[in-house]
């Protein structure tokens, strides 16, 4: 199969419309190396682009993205660990100042985990990944009497929160939210609605 069509068509009006605008910022990246200030945590999703989001330009957003937005708690065992390299990374190298953790409705993610869906592989990798909302799910409460939507928006919002709480068992990085040189955030983004809205202190999201 050859390169996507669409893709070859998407370089090119790239190449045409942006390159040329930000073609000396690329340059200057280039020799200077990246610096973003901000880390987003994001998930797969096609429709929750942190860059078209924040409408970010090249060298602003150091992201990772992974299904429903986790971050696994910190186990320095020896496994292959990706958000945690790219955490180690943003926070010691890069020295990011904040760090989003960006959830999103209609999470198929987080549906999926909600709806005990079936292994896709006999790996299960989905199920194995997902079993870190577990202490979300504590979080929320039962699911009976509470109508789906709004069950699955409980889960992605307290899956933030405990992606968040993931975040301070990195020592490192505790010490550094702790001493006020780096802030922890959560936001959602509504899909349908394009609206954004941010965890406040108090653990509530408030549209922005
Ligand atoms: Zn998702």
């Amino acid at each position: 199969m050859s390169f996507p069509a669409r893709l070859r068509e998407g370089y090119q009006s790239f190449r045409t419309g942006r390159l040329p605008m930000e073609q000396s910022r690329y340059r200057e990246l280039a020799e200077r190396g990246q610096s973003p200030e901000i880390m987003v945590i994001g998930c797969c999703d096609s429709r929750v682009s942190p860059e078209v989001i924040f409408d970010a330009r090249p060298g602003e957003l150091f992201v990772v993205r992974n299904v429903a937005n986790l971050v696994p708690p910190y186990s320095p065992d020896g496994a292959y660990h990706g958000v945690s390299a790219a955490l180690e990374f943003a926070v010691l190298a890069l020295k990011v100042k904040h760090i989003v953790v960006l959830g999103h409705a209609h999470c198929g993610g987080v549906k999926a985990f909600a709806e005990d869906a079936a292994p896709l592989s006999p790996g299960d990798f989905i199920g194995k990944w997902m079993s870190l909302m577990a202490p979300a799910a504590e979080a929320v409460g039962t699911r009976e009497g509470r109508p789906h939507a709004e069950y699955l928006e409980l889960m992605e919002k307290a899956s933030i929160a405990n992606s968040l709480a993931n975040l301070l068992t990195f020592p490192r990085l505790r010490a550094l939210v702790e001493a006020g040189e780096v802030a922890l955030h959560g936001a959602y983004f509504g899909v349908a609605t394009g609206e954004l809205s941010v965890r406040d202190r108090g653990g509530e999201f408030v549209r922005i």
